[in-house]
């Protein structure tokens, strides 16, 4: 199985060249060289990644060809929006409207949508968002793989398992030989496109090193390659580009400064601002968002929340549910309902209905397995899968009993085929 459909080259404008895929047009950013019309390339996240010989391009798009229409068809059943709903109130479906409508909504009319309870209320909220991706997106998703490379982290933050206080967990930090080995069984043997190296803050790497296991990766293979090691420095931000990376996930955690020092034992929020500024500032794609749920966080810090990974550009936005962790100082607090989660991920579409892309996180997964499905439903459009090597999993635990810890990766890509196929949807991550 791959994770995006080959696209024939139709022009070149600039830097990007202009891609078909069975009729409809995609535009992508080109770094490769010796590129020419009527080639057949992979694109991932708006990059061209992979040139392929047409031969495989045309036996792989003759198995798409008879799928890719249908798959549209129950999208687009599965998305239609009907707002006439007596058991919802005039003032919420008027909302809803404008928002289907595309008019941008005052910040009262998103504090009525996120305070809302009434479930026939929250169902028309989801399927609102649906539509909106529906509308600008189609049916593409995308497929991403991540790679947790070390939980070692020398920072404090008081929700986090692998924070540095934490003695009773093992720690770990894969050598440059286990991540490129992980890296080549994700893209050749699994067909990943686009990549995600984390870590804790773990000062055991050397910036260079890091750099290199980029490079190496990039030299050996092809993919799209996302970093997410922290605060690393706004010099070695431009390090890790110059050696190939092109995505940041980095959340912000909280958009309120005073909560921030408090849950990160005094850190300044400034300081990951600087970064996810910085980070657009070179050319990287964004990934961010917060943590939900957190203790002391009110409804307006979480509709800032969204406001603010839109200011800093987030091409792909992560927000999951804080999950109470038992070695850490947040021990006895509440984790978020998946409530939340689905209702911050609708108002994001409805916020950035053209542009975002929208992650499901495996935390939202954790706390009720069937909200990958719930979420996709609601505006979401991005699932991540976790191809780091399996004995290590159970080590990176930020929050306890991750949801697919256990589970091959080869059963995480059949499940998740299977249910984007339900929904419609092709795992393809072709717009610009
Ligand atoms: N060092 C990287 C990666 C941190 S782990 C960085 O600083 O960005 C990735 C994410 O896990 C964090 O950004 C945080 O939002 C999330 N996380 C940490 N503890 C969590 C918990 N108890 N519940 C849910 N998510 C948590």
């Amino acid at each position: 199985m791959c994770y995006a459909i080959p696209g024939k080259i139709e022009a070149f404008d600039n830097k990007l060249v202009v891609v078909d895929y069975f009729g409809e047009k995609r535009k992508a950013y080109n770094e490769l060289d010796g590129l020419s019309i009527g080639d057949y390339i992979y694109a991932q996240g708006g990059y061209a990644i992979a040139k392929i010989p047409e031969d495989e391009a045309k036996s792989i798009l003759a198995v798409w060809k008879e799928t890719f229409f249908d798959l549209q068809e129950v999208d687009l059943k599965l998305s239609r929006l009907n707002l006439n709903q007596e058991s919802v109130s005039k003032e919420f479906l008027r909302i809803l409207d404008n928002a289907a409508e595309g008019r941008e909504l005052s910040r009262e009319d998103l504090r009525v949508l996120i305070k809302e309870k009434n479930k026939p209320a929250l169902e028309l909220l989801f399927k609102t968002a649906n539509f909106l991706r529906q509308k600008h997106h189609k049916n593409s998703c995308c497929v991403h793989g991540i790679i947790e490379i070390s939980n070692y982290c020398r920072c404090a933050c008081a929700y986090c398992g692998i924070a540095e206080g934490n003695k009773q967990i093992t720690r770990y930090r894969m050598s440059q030989k286990e991540i490129l080995e992980a890296a080549r069984q994700a893209i050749e043997e699994h067909g990943f496109k686009t990549l995600l190296l984390q870590s804790g803050e773990d000062s055991g790497y050397r910036i260079e090193e890091l750099a290199e296991i980029v490079r190496q990766i990039k030299a050996n293979w092809p993919a799209l390659i996302f970093i997410s090691f922290g605060e690393v420095g706004l010099d070695n931000l431009k390090l890790l580009y110059a050696a190939g990376a092109r995505g940041l996930l980095l959340r912000f955690e909280t958009s309120n400064p005073k909560l921030y020092k408090q849950v990160t034992a005094g850190k300044d929020l400034s300081s990951r601002i600087a970064h996810l500024k910085e980070a657009y500032a070179l050319g990287y794609m964004i990934v961010t968002g917060s943590l939900i749920g957190l203790p002391q966080q009110s409804e307006e810090d979480i509709l800032n929340d969204i406001l603010l990974a839109k200011e800093l550009h987030a091409e792909m936005y992560s927000f999951g549910p804080f999950i109470s962790h038992p070695q850490t100082p947040f021990a006895n607090n509440p984790s978020a309902s998946a409530e939340i989660i689905l209702k911050v991920i609708a108002l994001t579409r409805i916020i950035d209905p053209a542009h975002a892309k929208i992650l499901v996180t495996t935390a939202l997964e954790t706390i009720n397995p069937d909200a990958r499905r719930e979420a996709l439903l609601a505006g979401a459009n991005s699932v991540m899968l976790n191809v780091t090597p399996v004995k290590y999993r159970p080590f990176y635990s930020i929050y306890p009993s991750r949801a697919h810890e256990k589970e091959s990766i080869e059963v995480q890509i059949k499940d998740t085929i299977g249910l984007l196929m339900s929904l419609g949807r092709s795992p393809a991550d072709l717009s610009v």
